[in-house]
């Protein structure tokens, strides 16, 4: 199974264990997805307390919960200006920072709602100049190629010049437990060839039969050119693929899967 992480090209900084600035200590998993669980909205009314859902699992409730508009837990989105590329990790959005991209319903100021406006989806120009943080949700992937690889069987080749940290793509595929996905795992082992990838401690993302063309990226530790990343998105995690540096047209994209 692939759990990839970023290891350069960005300048990321992981909160440390126990502080997501503003929120109680005890959403310490809520921008771990690798700690925590595909989310489960809590059901009850008034006050979190020992047996909501979400203080059970250590993260913060999100805009679906029922829970008291007023809970401390409650996630709130980001405050980030609406001023050239807004939302990034260099800029410390918190949305960003927590592996999560901005919300429509929450993030008012930063231009998120005029980044997924259906009527600005294809223009460049515009989403320059706003929020960078909806990329999955925005879903316009860069072009992309399948052709013989260099090393192995297929590859993906991108189709265009592309800057580095921009999105290339969506990791997609059948969502899977993690149960399934060890009893697959054997069999794709035996194959040779597996498309799994973690998305949460309790979900995998099974690319093999129903997947996208991000699956054919094959693997190099020494020369990895793009990386993927989870993000939540709607109370969903999901699986961007982004370039490490700038790419020139043909090249072969290549992640660590390590
Ligand atoms: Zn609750
Ligand atoms: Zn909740
Ligand atoms: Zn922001
Ligand atoms: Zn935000
Ligand atoms: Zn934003």
């Amino acid at each position: 199974m692939l759990d990839p992480e970023p290891k350069q090209g960005t300048k990321r900084k992981k909160f440390p264990v126990s502080a997501l600035p503003g929120y109680p200590p005890d959403c310490d998993h809520t921008h771990t997805h690798e700690r925590r669980t595909t989310f489960q909205a809590c059901r009850h009314l008034g006050q979190c307390t020992n047996t909501c859902p979400c203080v059970k699992s250590r993260v913060t409730c999100e805009k679906s919960c029922i829970c008291s508009p007023s809970c401390p837990r409650r996630w709130r989105g980001c405050t980030c200006k609406r001023e050239g590329k807004a939302c990034t990790l260099e800029n410390k959005c918190i949305c960003a920072k927590a592996n999560r991209e901005c919300d429509v319903d929450l993030c008012h100021t930063c231009g998120a709602v005029e980044a997924l406006d259906p009527k600005n989806r294809y223009n460049d120009a515009f989403s320059n100049n706003c929020c960078q943080n909806v990329a999955l949700q925005r879903d316009m992937p860069k072009r992309t190629l399948l052709g013989r690889s260099a090393v192995a069987g297929f590859g993906l080749f991108v189709g265009e010049d592309v800057k580095g940290g921009v999105f290339l793509g969506e990791y997609k595929g059948e969502v899977i437990t993690t149960e399934e996905a060890d009893r697959r795992g054997k069999l794709y082992d035996r194959r040779g060839v597996s498309f799994l990838f973690n998305l949460n401690s309790n979900q995998v993302i099974d690319a093999t039969r129903a997947g996208n063309k991000f699956r054919y990226v094959n693997h190099s530790a020494k020369k990895p050119n793009c990386y993927a990343r989870v993000f939540m998105a709607n109370c969903t995690h999901r699986i961007g693929m982004f370039a490490r540096r700038d790419l020139v047209a043909g090249e072969e994209l290549f992640f660590d899967y390590g």
